[in-house]
């Protein structure tokens, strides 16, 4: 974490000739169980990571030019507040920062010219969010730059906005949630019918979080993610409840007749993950942890039999760390995020750490010849800013 700090604070005196007034900075997050529950009203459970996006900026002496430097893809972009702020090209990284700092303006806020220097320990792409993390760190800067602080919600909704209007990625609301209020030891039940946080303490550093970048990402046909949500609502539909948070496994059994095959498998997926997460979330209360392990393994089983949304390489390195087992330190593993690649996630003992470490990344690497990245991370702070 320090590292990214420091990183980010010597990349902005070579680049822009000086000291940054602000490091402001905002974490990657992941979730611990709870997919595909987001958009039918039920439960996830992120935590936020010690990986973090810092932006190191100061104000330019300008009334009105930006200039935003990614470490991460080593360019420089030039806009001006004087003009109304338009989304580039879909795909360019700018339009994250730059849809944070329309968002400032539609609300308002008087902004100054600054220059800002971005560099990350998040990986990008990974499904760990770190296009989240980028939008909470950009609103806590410009919280410091313009002396406004929004109201928490408000902020989530302004970065959720921004990466749907400028990045155009119809994203939930649980990145931004849990990247802005991340809390050092506590993950993060989060309601998405009434958008209500439960913070649960975690206090047991005795057990930590493992990531296991699987360094793949298959293409799912633009329309997978799209036809399972349709799957999911007609289920529901038919059934004759709002969302799926509503329904129950018996009531889909007795509409099944009406069903075609592919919904009944996502509902049959999102109602028992629905009350995996709720029953997770009771197991950090009690620090069960081999019964919140036993529940990631259930909630992989459903998303690879059900939902139909791993891929080799997810499953290779969940049952890789399944099979070192209890006994190795590993309580459970699942994959986590969107699937077709990216990461999986297990609850492991923090004192077998290295060697679960270097177990999973052999095996990984013997079976898919695939090189895996993979951290530790116990829950970590949501955005903050430090004026220097
Ligand atoms: P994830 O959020 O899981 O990492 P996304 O595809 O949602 O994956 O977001 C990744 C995109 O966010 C990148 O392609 C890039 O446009 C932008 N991004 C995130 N972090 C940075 C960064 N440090 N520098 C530049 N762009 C970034
Ligand atoms: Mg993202």
């Amino acid at each position: 974490m320090e590292d990214v700090v420091s990183r980010a604070r010597a990349a902005f005196t070579t680049h822009i000739g000086k000291a940054p007034r602000w490091l402001a900075s905002a974490p990657g997050r992941v979730n611990l169980i709870g997919e595909f529950t987001d958009f039918n009203d039920g439960f996830v459970l992120p935590m936020a990571l010690e990986r973090r996006t810092v932006i190191a900026a100061a104000p330019n002496g300008t009334p009105d030019k930006i200039v935003l430097r990614s470490e991460a893809t080593g360019e420089t972009v030039t806009s001006s507040l004087a003009e109304p702020l338009a989304p580039e090209a879909k795909g360019r990284w700018s339009n994250y920062p730059k849809g944070v700092v329309a968002g400032f303006l539609e609300r308002g806020i008087r902004l100054q010219g600054f220059d800002a220097v971005i560099d990350s320990s998040v990986p990008i792409g990974a499904g760990l969010s770190s296009s989240a993390a980028l939008e909470t760190a950009t609103a806590t800067l410009l919280e410091a730059l313009s002396g406004v602080r929004l109201e928490p919600v408000d902020k989530i909704l302004l970065c959720q906005k921004a990466e749907h209007t400028f990045a155009g990625v119809p994203c939930g609301i649980m990145d931004q949630f849990i990247s802005a209020l991340g809390q050092k030891d506590q993950v993060m039940l989060l309601d998405c019918r009434s958008r209500e946080p439960t913070w649960l303490p975690w206090t047991d550093s005795a057990v930590a979080v493992l990531v296991i970048n699987t360094n793949v990402k298959h293409e799912l046909s633009s329309s997978g993610y799209a036809d399972r949500r349709r799957s999911c609502e007609n289920a529901a539909k038919v059934m004759g409840v709002p969302s799926l948070r509503e329904a129950t496994l018996e009531k889909l059994q007795q509409v099944s007749g009406s069903l075609d095959d592919m919904s009944i498998r996502c509902a049959r997926h999102v109602i028992g993950e629905i009350e995996r997460t709720a029953r997770a979330g009771e197991c950090i209360r009690r620090s069960d942890w081999s019964e919140f392990g036993r529940l990631m393994g259930e909630s992989h089983a459903s998303l690879r039999d059900d939902y139909a949304v791993s891929c080799f390489e997810l499953d290779t390195a969940v049952e890789i760390a399944q099979s070192i087992g209890k006994a190795g330190g590993v309580f459970g593993c699942r994959m986590t995020g969107g699937g077709f690649g990216g990461c999986a996630v297990a609850l492991i003992e923090t004192r077998a750490r290295d060697a679960i470490v270097r177990q999973v990344g052999a095996a990984y690497r013997e079976r898919t010849r695939i090189e895996a990245t993979l951290f530790v991370s116990r829950p970590a702070e949501g955005a903050s800013v430090v004026t220097l």
